[in-house]
């Protein structure tokens, strides 16, 4: 899928949900496919994904599960309006309906992966603590 590709099944989906009109799993699963590509997970730090412009972003070491869930977390923020009184608890919010076993392997995946990277416990505590608050808070 080109950008101009990416770009027009953005605005189509976005037009669809302004209007009222329910995008079912399976579109949403579809649209991932196009816009969002799986990576090696050193190109985006200790993070599971990242959306930017037309084009969202999961490491390629998910378990299937969790992959399902980052993908369309990610997906929900291509498509986010920016009226959202918090974009990351509005995407998860979005990803868990469809994918609640996917929000729970994220979170165990995570727990493990982040282990790697800090070697102070403190360190490790304060900083699940902010991906907490980031994440799970919705404002
Ligand atoms: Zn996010």
């Amino acid at each position: 899928m080109d950008v101009v590709e990416r770009e027009k099944l953005i605005i189509d989906l976005k037009s669809r949900i302004a209007a009222g009109n329910k995008i079912t799993k399976e579109e949403y699963r579809q649209a991932a496919e196009g816009l969002i590509l799986a990576v090696n997970p050193s190109s985006l730090g200790y993070y599971n994904g990242i959306a930017c412009g037309n084009m969202g972003y999961v490491r390629n070491d998910l378990p299937a599960e969790a992959e399902k869930f980052v993908e369309r977390h990610e997906l929900e923020h291509l498509l986010q309006t920016g009226k959202e009184k918090s974009r990351e608890f509005s995407a998860d919010l979005a990803a868990v309906k469809e994918y609640p076993w996917g929000l729970l392997q994220t979170i165990l995946f995570s727990l493990r992966e982040r282990a790697k990277y800090y070697n102070s416990p403190q360190c490790y505590v304060s900083t699940l603590w902010k991906t907490f608050k980031v994440y799970f808070l919705p404002w």
